[in-house]
């Protein structure tokens, strides 16, 4: 074996390595989407179960299911959207101004926002 074979082996046998440790990692993301995946479809039980309750305990009182999907719509409708999405916007204490919940500071004047604020 000259030098130019032995640096091609170390090659090989580093790129072996790479790949191995890439696969190595694309499993341990794989396994971590599943349990993502296991503790969303667990809450979107639990929600609706919660969602079930309180329409069955709506009814009860004597709102009709179309008064429930009346609101459901008029909800839906509060970001423009009627897209069966929630998207709560922020409303600025100071310029009174709306913006999504990822900014953590008015877009327009930069107050921080707080939590509270959301329409
Ligand atoms: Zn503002």
């Amino acid at each position: 074996m000259d030098l130019f074979d032995i640096f091609q082996q170390y090659k090989i046998e580093q790129n072996h390595l790479d790949a191995r440790s890439k696969a190595n990692n694309l499993n341990a993301k794989t396994v971590d989407n599943k349990v993502s995946i296991d503790e969303l479809n667990s809450k979107i039980d639990n929600l609706s179960l919660v969602c079930m309750a309180m329409s069955e305990l709506l009814e009860e009182v004597g709102f009709t299911k179309e008064a429930q999907l009346a609101k459901i719509e008029e909800i839906d409708l509060r970001d423009g959207k009627l897209d069966g999405k929630l998207h709560l916007l922020n409303v600025c204490s100071q310029c009174k101004r709306k913006s999504a919940p990822r900014h953590k500071n008015c877009l327009y004047c930069g107050t921080k926002i707080s939590k509270s604020s959301v329409v």
